[in-house]
């Protein structure tokens, strides 16, 4: 599954503008860069109200912790929501094994 090092909040000009809750921008339709499910998250940042994606969140964890946050955070938004949960916590039960083994 491609994850782009890009989308970080503030790149871009179409960052730039003033955020519109709800609106899709360009970007977010493109499935590479910006897919839909990763960047469709009601959550704004507090200083300047553009959208934050996924990855400006989930790059700070570990692996593991990472893709539970990346599977929390697509749940309801693509495909089975049930699949996403079980596979977040997957991942945080990998890491609890990892960090008391
Ligand atoms: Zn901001």
């Amino acid at each position: 599954m491609p994850e782009s090092a890009s989308g970080r909040e503030g790149v871009g000009p179409s960052r730039m503008g003033k955020a519109n809750p709800g609106a899709l921008r360009a970007e977010e339709s493109d499935p590479i860069n910006h897919p839909s499910h990763y960047t469709s998250s009601p959550a704004r940042c507090p200083g300047c109200g553009s959208g934050i994606e996924c990855i400006t969140i989930a790059e700070h964890y570990g692996f593991n912790l990472g893709n539970a946050v990346k599977y929390l955070w697509r749940a309801d938004l693509k495909g089975d929501a049930i699949e996403d949960l079980r596979k977040a916590a997957w991942y945080v039960q990998r890491e609890i094994e990892r960090r008391t083994r």
